[in-house]
């Protein structure tokens, strides 16, 4: 069994019915999907795709790139509290895609972790060339009282080690397939293995041999395969440890 613990099925291509993207998806023995909102006007989607199928659960959120309205804690909090929504985020910080003064980023992390706490949900946490500031906010705002995910890892071990300390998981995309990947492949076989988890980050991001194409969760068997040829074990025993991994951090997935 596999769990797909990042994909944003709400974006996939309209072409293929959610059903059937969920029937190819079990055909490849991935049998839960966490689909992450990206947007507030998304929360309302990624909740109601978890409402209509049962394998499928939900985050609340706005994306750091976002550039919608900025919900306000209140809001978060709401969404946050619907029992479908079983993390807040994708929340983060993104200075690759946003330049300038971020400080409204900065505010828009520290928002979602709050909201986090006083709902008791974990934090699905994306970063990109903002390793120290992550960290920071993340500490500054007491985000080991939830814990998370710091979702499509590309960061080195350095940095893994200090998510790690917070209580955080790491999960590995289809980017550990890339050829290019090298530095990344050295940080999976090293991240412990209870907290490791997978995911396509679909529609983006299509692992080797699909890369380039779009990414749909039945791929993320791609990712485990990887991953269980680095760690030198069946890709039987990376299906149950992450699935069981993915249960622990998001306890309320399993009756979402
Ligand atoms: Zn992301
Ligand atoms: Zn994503």
């Amino acid at each position: 069994m596999l769990v797909d613990s990042h994909c944003h099925l709400q974006m996939l291509d309209p072409s293929e019915s959610t059903e059937a993207v969920l029937a190819r998806a079990a055909e490849a023995g991935v049998q839960h999907c966490l689909t992450v909102a990206v947007s507030l006007a998304d929360s309302a989607r990624t909740l109601a795709l978890a409402q209509e199928f049962p394998q499928v659960s939900a985050s609340v959120g706005a994306h750091p790139s976002d550039d919608g309205p900025e919900p306000t804690a209140a809001e978060l909090v709401r969404l946050a509290q619907s029992p479908h929504a079983v993390a807040v985020g994708e929340t983060g910080l993104d200075y690759h895609y946003n330049k300038g003064d971020l400080e409204w980023q900065r505010e828009r992390f520290r928002q979602h972790i709050r909201a986090a706490r006083e709902v008791g949900k974990p934090l699905i946490v994306h970063t990109r060339d903002a390793r120290e500031d992550t960290v920071r906010i993340l500490r500054e705002e007491k985000a080991h009282e939830v814990g998370g995910v710091m979702h499509c890892f590309t960061e080195d071990y350095d940095m893994a080690a200090r998510c790690l300390d917070m209580g955080f998981y790491i999960s590995f995309s289809g980017i550990v397939t890339f050829r290019n990947a090298e530095s990344l492949r050295d940080v999976a076989r090293r991240v412990p293995l209870e907290r490791v988890l997978i995911e396509t980050d679909s529609p983006f991001l299509a692992p080797v041999p699909h890369r380039g194409k779009p990414n749909q969760p039945a791929l993320v068997r791609h990712v485990a395969e990887k991953i269980a040829e680095l760690r030198e074990l069946p890709v039987e025993e990376i299906g149950r440890i992450t699935t069981e991994n993915f249960f622990r951090l998001f306890p309320a997935a399993a009756n979402a």
